[in-house]
């Protein structure tokens, strides 16, 4: 059976790749997490027992211990998602950013490539690094296009930089050293076990609490919503069947602005949880905008979806319901966050 390490597997879509693969019985999985602030283990619950699953508490900026675990663990692949990941964070503190994203991503590939080359002639064929970014690579649209594979890098954000520094650094590892590498650049995810600072568990979480919705700016920022199981789906796909050196765009073509976003979950919350008196859209709250907010982003899949056949499954509809009633059976996971480290009080991103 393959062996494939995640890194960033405690984190949201780290740990939804993690249960696919691992309830799949698709490979054996080895999570490799430093448990930042983000990395919540209770997200592994579901698969910890597995003989299939493994977890390493390891930093991706440690070379000495990154090494030691792929001599030890012998994998067929590297599924790299550790990251910071908040833009809001990244503009009040860039310097994690940097480390992680940029030296976290350097420090992999170097450790990826001494590995890769000590690998006997059929397992450095079947070998493959894939790095997973984001779609703030490409900068923002207009009211017109699509981001493409070809669209030129102009990130934005001290997060979307940093991303882009390490999207560079694996194409350049792949050109200058032959590391087997593919990239995928994904739209915005939601779904279940999305930690609690980000717009759309934020939204959910503070109308349950009876807390002011926070909303950038007039609202009118347009994202591309991906239920985070057809990323993981997706990211499956690519690190078997992509073709090396290539980049793969990752959307589900749900463009909503984030004012949709939250009065469709106000409706819903609504319908299933009614205050006691008027509609959860009464706590909708405008606050300034956030400094070089990208208008919009919009994802161009066709490559994914013809090449290897992927096609997200969830419409922003049936996922937002699935995604709210999610939240609302399972306060197990997200209340110690929300009454520990994270209590809501900041802005959620999107
Ligand atoms: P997340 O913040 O939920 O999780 C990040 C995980 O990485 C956490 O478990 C954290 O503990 C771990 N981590 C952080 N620094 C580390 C380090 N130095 N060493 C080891 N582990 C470390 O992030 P996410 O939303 O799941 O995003 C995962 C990846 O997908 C990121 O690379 C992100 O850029 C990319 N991405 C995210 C989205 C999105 O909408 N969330 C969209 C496209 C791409």
């Amino acid at each position: 059976m393959l062996k494939v390490v995640v890194t960033g597997g405690a984190g949201f879509i780290g740990s939804a790749v993690c249960r696919h693969l691992v309830k799949d019985k698709a490979c054996e999985v080895l999570n490799l997490d430093k448990l930042t602030y983000a990395g919540v283990p209770e997200s592994l619950k579901e698969i910890e027992d597995s003989p299939l699953y493994r977890f390493e508490k390891a930093d991706v900026c440690d070379k000495t211990a990154v090494a030691a675990i792929f001599a030890d663990y012998q994998p067929d692949a590297v599924m790299h998602l550790a990251a910071e990941s908040h833009v809001d964070r990244s503009i009040d503190g860039p310097a994690t950013f940097i480390e992680t994203n940029i030296v976290g991503t350097y420090t992999m590939l170097e450790c990826a490539r001494d590995y890769w080359n000590g690998l006997s002639e059929g397992k450095k064929e079947r070998f493959r690094f894939h790095h997973i970014s984001t779609d703030e690579v490409y900068g923002s649209l207009g009211d017109d296009g699509l981001f493409e594979e070809t669209t030129p890098y102009d990130p934005r954000s001290p997060y979307s930089a940093s991303k882009a520094s390490s999207d560079h650094l694996v194409k350049a590892w792949f050109h200058t050293y032959g590391l087997p590498v593919v990239i995928t650049n994904c739209s915005n995810n939601y779904g279940p076990y999305h930690f609690p600072e980000k717009l759309i568990p934020l939204v959910i979480l503070n109308a349950l609490d009876e807390k002011p919705l926070p909303i950038y700016g007039k609202g009118d920022n347009i994202r591309d919503w991906l239920y985070v199981e057809d990323h993981a789906k997706a990211l499956v796909a690519v690190v078997a069947s992509g073709e090396l050196g290539e980049t793969y765009n990752v959307g589900g073509r749900n463009e909503r602005t984030n004012l949709e976003v939250v009065e469709t979950i106000c409706s819903i919350l609504d319908e299933l949880r009614p205050r006691t008196e008027g509609s959860y859209k009464d706590l909708i709250t405008f606050v300034a905008d956030r400094p070089g907010h990208d208008a919009r982003y919009a994802i161009d899949a066709t490559k994914l979806e013809t090449e290897l056949g992927w096609k997200a499954q969830e419409n922003f509809d049936t996922g937002i319901r699935r995604t709210i009633q999610w939240y609302l059976d399972n306060d197990w996971w997200w209340r110690p966050i929300r009454e520990g480290r994270y209590s809501g009080e900041r802005l959620g991103k999107a």
